[in-house]
């Protein structure tokens, strides 16, 4: 049993849902710490180079899991990646899945400037339920929440529900004061 005294909350997604945007709010209105993946891979070098083709690091996960571990042991993480998998279970308090409606997905992506190449696999991905499958598979089913982040009345309910959780995580595991 882990005995951290805030839990640690994963929001993952295919790029484009809404994941830092999430993770941003909740920090805001939690104080828990926003952990960007992105960020950690670039600032500390978790990684074995810049694929070119998808315009994104190459992720190497043993460095990546090593820079975060003290800090994820310690509780309070809200983690933003697009991938959930390489997290073990014992770290993990809940894992959300954020969707959204393929048009929207489509326009936001564009937006960046994707590749056609990254922007077509995110699309199927999203399409695939492919995050949603590595969450399920990854994590105990009672853990993992599916939220839709098509609209801004979505995202405000989705932080409403994910607040409310960390109340009730916090009066169970007898640490709603601290
Ligand atoms: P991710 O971190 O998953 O790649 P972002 O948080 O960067 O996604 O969001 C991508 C874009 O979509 C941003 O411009 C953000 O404001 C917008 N967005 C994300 N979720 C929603 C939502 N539920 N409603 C409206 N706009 C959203």
């Amino acid at each position: 049993m882990a005995t951290r005294t805030s839990p640690n909350i994963i929001i993952t997604g295919t790029p484009g849902v809404g994941k830092t945007t999430h993770c941003e709010l909740l920090a805001e209105r939690t104080g828990l710490k926003h952990l960007s993946v992105n960020q950690v891979v670039k600032d500390r070098e978790c990684h074995e180079g810049w694929d070119d083709e998808f315009q994104s690091w190459i992720v190497d996960e043993d460095k990546l899991l090593d820079a975060i571990e003290e800090e994820v042991k310690e509780g309070g993480c809200i983690i933003d990646w697009h991938a959930c998998d390489l997290f073990p279970k014992s770290w993990i308090d809940l894992v959300v899945v954020l969707r959204a409606d393929t048009t929207t997905l489509y326009d936001r992506l564009s937006a960046r400037k994707y590749p056609e190449a990254k922007l077509q696999e995110n699309l199927d991905s999203e399409i695939m339920e492919v995050l949603l499958e590595e969450a399920r598979e990854s994590y105990d089913e009672e853990i993992v929440v599916e939220l839709q982040s098509t609209t801004a009345d979505e995202m405000d309910t989705n932080v409403d529900r994910i607040e409310a959780w960390l109340k009730q995580w916090k009066a169970d595991s007898g640490t709603a004061a601290s």
